[in-house]
């Protein structure tokens, strides 16, 4: 079917509940009027008048007649149609930024990775990116009245001050500089809340609770409750890097001693190794080591496994997650990470919960911050509600 037929001006009241059903076709709870109708409890004229408006926008499409009905009658299908939209994506990191063009389930249409010196400040860094998400839809060649919103993830406040203390990397600032450039929604989270979102939505298994560890350089965890990030009141929740492990006096760059990234993140890890005289300059290679069979690396890689599963023991005990999912470069020498986090966890956590908690790697791999922002704009822009708004804004133009 054409996305561009004869466009016919539908009354607003015609479009109310458009969302709803553009929301059950695309999480494939329905996918024929008739399933529609019987979802919502309306009419099947009804529902199709706003799957007129639907088809016309191009988010739906209509296929077949490919499946066979009761009666022996063709009946058509309807999908989601991903690329009748995009968003824009970033992952900042310490020394660059990684911006991209996804479509609307996420996958990645065009990427780039810019270098960038964050004591230069959020705003000349944003504008970075905001110069590099221009000349990717302009290589696309996509219209940016298809842009239904910018999700950027950020390192750890914590990790920004320590490489940049006299610079505001507020998540706000970023949003600001974000949203003056263009008026779509902007999404600003930590890269550990982005990674668990996008792991969420990886999953076909829908767990209710969700931890999402990130075990590279740094240590941090974001958490994910019956599909939503949990953000605490300061939005500093998953901070379990910076949680005291063992007697350890190791000073941690947030002024404190012992804490487990100062005990157990890759960069500790490596800083031990070389100081042993093993050629480990950062976390990968030490991630490497480990995986090739060298002992001393994966003996690192293990122990650290047990301290980050000693943090972790008190977060199973309390939340009782279906999964904690692993990601990051130690994550790469999973097998003796896994196998820390699970003795302490055994030794530790309530047996119950413990039994319950499956440890595994993440879904995705490099890919997964920016397809967590992708995916946070799109949980938001295809809301029922933000659908229908969208709709009535193509209608009037
Ligand atoms: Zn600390």
């Amino acid at each position: 079917m054409s996305t561009e037929p004869a466009r016919r001006r539908m009354p607003p009241s015609r479009i109310v509940r458009a969302g709803e059903i553009l929301e059950l076709v695309r999480r494939g709870d329905a996918n024929t009027t008739g399933q529609l109708a019987d979802h919502l409890g309306i009419a099947r004229s009804t529902v199709n008048d706003r799957l007129e408006v639907l088809l016309a926008s191009g988010m739906l499409s209509l296929d077949g007649p490919t499946a066979v009905g009761s009666r022996g009658r063709p009946a058509s299908t309807l999908s989601f149609n991903p690329r009748s939209g995009v968003t824009l994506a970033a992952q900042l990191g310490i020394s660059g930024v990684r911006t991209a063009v996804t479509d609307l389930s996420g996958e990645i249409l065009a990427s780039t990775m810019t270098d960038i010196d964050v004591t230069t400040g959020a705003v000349p860094v944003i504008d970075v990116a905001i110069a590099e998400f221009g000349q990717l839809l302009e290589r696309l060649g996509v219209d940016p009245a298809q842009v239904h919103g910018i999700g950027v993830g950020m390192p750890a406040r914590i990790e920004l001050a320590t490489h940049a203390p006299r610079v505001d990397w507020s998540g706000e600032t970023v949003q600001a500089a974000l949203a003056a450039w263009r008026a779509v929604p902007v999404f600003v989270d930590h890269d550990v809340n982005l990674l668990a979102f996008g792991e969420h939505c990886a999953r076909t298994d829908e767990p209710e609770v969700l931890i999402s560890v990130k075990a590279g350089t740094v240590i941090g965890c974001g958490v994910v409750v019956n599909g939503k990030v949990v953000q605490g009141v300061s939005r500093l929740a998953g901070e379990i890097g910076h949680t005291r492990v063992g007697a350890s006096e190791e000073p941690c760059s947030c002024g404190n001693l012992g804490c487990l990234n100062a005990v157990a993140s890759g960069a500790a890890l490596a800083l031990r190794l070389r100081a042993g005289g093993v050629d480990a300059p950062n976390a990968r290679a030490v991630a490497a080591l480990a995986r090739a069979g060298h002992v001393e690396a994966g003996l690192a890689v293990r122990m650290a496994g047990r301290d980050i599963g000693e943090v972790l023991a008190s977060v199973v005990n309390l939340l009782n997650p279906a999964v904690i999912s692993l990601w990051g470069y130690l994550a790469e020498a999973e097998d003796q990470l896994i196998a820390g986090i699970r003795e302490s966890i055994a030794r530790s956590a309530q047996s119950g919960p413990a039994g319950d908690v499956r440890i595994e790697p993440a879904t995705m791999g490099a890919d997964a911050g920016l397809y967590g922002a992708a995916m946070m704009v799109v949980e938001h822009a295809l809301s029922p509600a933000a659908v229908d708004a969208y709709l009535l804004t193509m209608q009037s133009v």
